[in-house]
């Protein structure tokens, strides 16, 4: 039997800043009560953020994907089409990028992350005219897109090596990486949900390169295809020793698979309790990564609101446009106001923040929120990709 005293001894470690190894984050995952969890799992946020500890975050963003085609075939995802099925298969040109662009621009979003499938035909070449297109068109949007797998496909497409793609792709104006592609790390459970993907030794291996070059990232994990919760806590301790070399990670975003329209069959989705434990864990082991993120647009939004009560900082985005998760059924949509709303009755100040997390927008008075009812959270018509994915919502035009 656990011993509850041993448990709690880690736990206020953890919550006064220490290190815990991955051994102890593994008990404490399996068997502390979810409440002593969030307990010290709080404490540890409050005092990382001791001065702004009465503020969560989120930021106004807008998913562009601009193919659903894609090579690479991954079980979980509903998003992609096969190169030769032309009927199902897509892609947007610049045109239609750039109104995207011009349109979140309008709506008051900072940020666009730029999302697709891994397209034969793309290599380093078709995201540097992109990239430079809109920073061009659009300076102050920051282009916070992409990861490893996308990195090492287009790469592998151009003849060329990571760094080289890395700094190609930066110089045209991609500012950081989104964590897309982590999955699961460890090797059997990626294996088994994405056989075609690159390792996940690679996959950090490319993300470190990054991090060097000055190109920094946040980091995620897709919760719930099968994996047990030792490669859970494996993912994150493989996520944490990278991060003790380069400090590049700004964020964690742990999400739950979503089971409609792809190959993984009779996979049970993590619970939200599941999904609370590890917003907590993650910010217990994760002593090196400042923000955690609750991701509601997976687990719905009062888990998301809970999540700021078991470690999370951040609601990440409120989306103008997500087809991704969407795709594979994540349901849950929202706008400004409600995100708001959210994170104030979680007792919260609220804050618009930058891709780089510094506050833009701080809404402590009600009486001065911003009235903007066109920022809502939507999905395309187009239907999109799949599984590289984020938590993320859109806000669309109504017009
Ligand atoms: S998750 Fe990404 S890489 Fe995998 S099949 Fe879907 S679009 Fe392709």
């Amino acid at each position: 039997m656990t011993d509850q005293a041993a448990l709690q001894s880690v736990l206020d470690r953890a919550a006064a800043g220490g290190r815990i190894t991955k051994e102890e984050a593994l008990d404490l995952y399996r068997h502390a009560p979810l409440h002593a969890l969030g307990q010290a799992a709080d404490a540890a946020r409050r005092l990382r953020y001791a001065g702004t500890e009465h503020i969560a975050t989120y930021i106004i963003e807008r998913n562009i994907n601009y193919t659903n085609v894609c090579v690479t075939a991954c079980k979980f995802c509903a998003f992609y089409a096969a190169p030769k099925d032309t009927k199902k298969g897509w892609s947007r040109d610049l045109d239609d990028i750039l109104r995207r662009c011009a349109e979140t621009v309008e709506l008051g979003g900072t940020q666009i992350m730029f999302q697709g499938g891994h397209h034969p035909d793309y290599g380093v070449e078709y995201y540097e005219h992109h990239f430079s297109a809109i920073k061009k068109a659009f300076p102050q949007l920051v282009i916070h897109s992409l990861g490893a797998s996308e990195v090492d496909h287009m790469a592998r497409i151009s003849g060329v090596s990571a760094e080289e793609a890395i700094r190609r792709i930066h110089a045209a104006g991609l500012d950081s990486f989104a964590g897309a592609g982590a999955e699961l790390l460890p090797e059997r459970p990626r294996k088994a949900i994405a056989p075609l993907k690159e390792s996940g030794e690679r996959w950090l291996e490319i993300m470190e390169i990054a991090h060097k070059l000055g190109v920094e990232s946040t980091s995620t994990m897709l919760m719930g295809t099968g994996e047990t919760n030792a490669e859970r806590i494996e993912h994150i301790a493989m996520i944490r020793d990278t991060q003790d070399r380069t400090g590049g990670f700004r964020a964690f975003i742990p999400y739950t698979y979503q089971p409609e329209n792809n190959h993984l069959k009779g996979r049970t989705q993590a619970t939200v309790f599941e999904y609370l434990r590890m917003i907590a864990i993650a910010r217990l082991f994760l002593d090196n990564i400042a923000h955690i993120q609750g991701s509601w647009l997976t687990v719905g939004k009062e888990a998301g609101q809970l999540s700021l009560h078991y470690g999370a900082d951040d609601l990440g985005s409120i989306m103008l446009e997500e087809n991704v998760v969407s795709s594979a059924g994540a349901r849950h949509r929202s706008n400004r106001q409600e995100i708001i709303d959210l994170i104030r009755k979680a007792d919260r100040v609220p804050a618009q923040r930058a891709t780089t997390y510094e506050h833009l927008l701080v809404h402590d008075d009600p009486a001065n929120d911003p009235v903007d009812d066109r920022v809502v959270s939507h999905i395309s018509s187009t239907a999109i990709e799949g599984g590289t994915a984020h938590p993320e919502l859109k806000l669309i035009s109504t017009n």
